[in-house]
C-alpha cells in the first residue's frame, strides 16, 4: 500500500531540462512545487570534477550517464512482426539519468527550427501541390505542430539568453545579416554572445562552401564563447575546449546545463523540493480516467508514496515520456499497422552521416581541442531550403565540418586497407590522428530523438 503523501499543486516526472525549466517558471508563479528525479543528485562540484570526469571508458563507451540498461531494459525491433529484443548497448537516443538529466551530457549544439518546420505539411502542400506529397508514398506522416514559429519566437529567445548561447544571426527581424545563416528564421534580436572560435578545420570548409557559392555559418553553442551572466544571476564560464564535451558533465562551468542556467535558482526557492533517487512508476487518474490527480512512486529504499498533485508534468525524456504515458494507461498506443493511436506516434530519431577526410600531413588538425559544438556549416541544404520538386523526397539536412573530439579511445581513423591491429595499424594512427577530419555522427549513431519534423536531423 502506497504511503499517501500531502498535496501540491505541481509534480514533475524527472528533473532533466524540462522539469527543471518548467518547475522554476511555475515556482516563481508561487505554486508549490516537487521535483521526482530517478537518478542521484549531483552538481559540477564535486560530481563533474577532473580528472574523474575525463574518463572515456566510463563515460563514452560504458555510457556511464545514461540510464542503466540493466535496471531498465528498453527493448526494440524494427518492424511489428519481429520479436522485441532488449538493448543491451545504447547507440540512439541515450536517455540521461540524474539531476539534470541528458542536458548534462549533451552536446550544446543550439539551433532553432525553421518557420516551414512547424506548418510543413501545409507547406509542402503549397509548394509542392498534393500529388507530391502523396507520391512520396503512406510512411510519410508529416503534420503541422499546432503552433507556429512567430508564437515560439520571444520562447527561443528567452531560453537562448538563459543559456548564453554562443553565435551569429543571420536574421534580425527579417534583416539579413552578414556572417550568420541567412537561412534562418528571423529572430528578435542577436545571440547573447558572441560565435565561439573557429577553429582550423571550420575555416578550412568555410573557405571551400565559400568558393562554391554557399552560406557558411557558425554553429550556434551552448559551450560558451565568453563568461556571461543570465538573467537568473547565474555566471558561465568561456569554454576551454577541453574535448570532453557530449557525453560527458562540463567541469568549467562552460555548458549551459540545468546545473549551470537553472538548478542554482531553483534549489534555493522555499516552493520547491526535489527528491532525488525517486522513480515514478505512474501517473494516477480520477474515476473519469481524463484528469491525473498525482503519481504514485518508490523511493531508493523501496518505499512506495503517492503524491497527489493539481498538475503532473510529463518532463521524463521523450522515449521515458511515453513508457510513463503506455504505463499509466493514458491514451491510445500508436499501431504502425493501421496508423491509429497517438501515444508514440512519429517518435523517430535522428540520422546523421559523414564521411572522413585524410588530410595531407602538413595540414594540422588538432582533433582534441574541441567543445561539443563549434562547427562550422552550411543550410543550403537543410530543410525546404532547395527545390524538391524533382527529387522524390522532403527535407534536407546542413553540411558542416564539425570534429566534437580526438579522444584516444574512440578517435583513430585509419584509411580503408588499413590492417585492423598491429604494426601497420599503429603507423596509420600515428599517420593520420593530427591529419584527419571526421564527424563523431559517422562514428556514434546520433545522440537522441529527433525533436523536428525530419527537415533538420540535427545535433
Ligand atoms: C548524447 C546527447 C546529446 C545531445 N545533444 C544535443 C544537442 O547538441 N542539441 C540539442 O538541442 N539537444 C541535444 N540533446 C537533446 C537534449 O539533451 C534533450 O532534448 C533534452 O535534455 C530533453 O529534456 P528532457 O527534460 O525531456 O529530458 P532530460 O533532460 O533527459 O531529463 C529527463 C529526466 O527524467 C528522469 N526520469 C526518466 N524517467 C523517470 C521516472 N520514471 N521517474 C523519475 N525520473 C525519471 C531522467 O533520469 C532525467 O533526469 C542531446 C541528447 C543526448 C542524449
Amino acid at each position: 500500500m502506497a504511503r499517501a503523501l500531502t498535496p501540491v499543486d505541481v509534480v514533475t516526472i524527472g528533473v532533466g531540462l524540462t522539469g527543471s525549466l518548467a518547475a522554476l517558471e511555475l515556482a516563481k508563479q508561487g505554486l508549490k512545487v516537487v521535483g521526482l528525479e530517478r537518478g542521484a543528485a549531483r552538481d559540477t562540484v564535486p560530481d563533474f570534477q577532473s580528472p574523474a570526469i575525463h574518463d572515456e571508458l566510463r563515460f563514452s563507451i560504458r555510457k556511464g550517464m545514461m540510464q542503466d540498461n540493466v535496471k531498465e531494459a528498453v527493448t526494440f525491433r524494427n518492424s511489428s512482426d519481429q520479436t522485441a529484443l532488449p538493448i543491451r548497448r545504447w547507440e540512439s537516443f541515450l536517455p540521461g539519468t540524474g539531476l539534470g538529466g541528458s542536458f548534462v551530457h549533451w552536446n550544446g549544439q543550439s539551433f532553432r527550427a525553421q518557420v516551414a518546420d512547424f506548418i510543413y505539411r501545409t507547406h509542402i502542400l503549397q509548394r509542392y501541390g498534393k500529388k507530391f506529397l502523396e507520391a512520396c508514398g503512406p510512411d510519410l506522416t508529416i503534420q503541422d505542430w499546432g503552433v507556429t514559429y512567430d508564437e515560439l519566437e520571444p520562447y527561443y529567445d528567452r531560453f537562448e539568453y538563459l543559456c548564453g548561447v554562443s553565435g551569429k544571426s543571420g536574421n534580425i527581424k527579417g534583416q539579413i545579416q552578414p556572417g550568420g545563416n541567412p537561412f534562418e528564421a528571423p529572430r528578435s534580436r542577436e545571440y547573447p554572445t558572441p560565435p565561439m572560435k573557429e577553429p582550423y578545420f571550420g575555416a578550412l570548409f568555410r573557405n571551400g562552401a565559400e568558393s562554391l557559392g554557399y552560406h557558411p555559418y557558425p554553429q550556434p553553442s551552448s559551450n560558451l564563447s565568453e563568461c556571461y551572466t543570465n538573467p537568473e544571476g547565474l555566471k558561465l564560464q568561456q569554454c576551454a575546449f577541453c574535448g570532453f564535451c557530449e557525453r560527458y558533465a562540463c567541469e568549467h562551468f562552460a555548458k549551459a546545463s540545468p546545473q549551470t542556467v537553472i538548478l542554482p535558482a531553483l534549489l534555493n526557492r522555499s516552493n520547491y523540493e526535489l527528491r532525488a533517487n525517486c522513480q515514478v512508476r505512474r501517473i494516477n487518474l480520477d474515476s473519469t480516467r481524463k484528469k491525473a490527480t498525482g503519481v504514485t512512486y518508490v523511493d531508493a529504499g523501496g518505499v512506495e508514496y503517492e503524491q497527489p498533485a493539481d498538475l503532473v508534468l510529463i518532463t521524463a525524456f521523450p522515449l521515458n515520456n511515453v513508457r510513463v504515458l503506455l504505463l499509466s494507461g493514458i491514451g491510445k498506443p500508436y499501431d504502425p499497422k493501421t496508423g491509429e493511436g497517438a501515444v508514440g506516434r512519429n517518435y523517430t530519431y535522428q540520422t546523421t552521416g559523414g564521411p572522413t577526410v585524410f588530410m595531407d600531413e602538413n595540414v594540422n588538425i588538432n582533433p582534441f581541442m574541441a567543445s561539443g559544438a563549434n562547427g562550422t556549416m552550411i543550410d543550403d541544404f537543410g530543410g525546404d531550403n532547395f527545390d524538391h520538386s524533382q527529387l522524390g523526397f522532403i527535407g534536407g539536412q546542413y553540411v558542416g565540418a564539425i570534429m566534437t573530439n580526438g579522444r584516444p579511445i574512440e578517435f583513430h581513423p585509419t584509411p580503408p586497407g588499413t590492417p585492423a591491429w598491429g604494426l601497420e595499424w599503429k603507423r596509420a594512427v600515428a599517420r593520420h590522428y593530427n591529419h584527419t577530419i571526421e564527424d563523431p555522427a559517422a562514428r556514434h549513431v546520433g545522440c537522441e530523438p529527433a525533436q523536428l519534423s525530419g527537415s533538420r536531423p540535427d545535433l
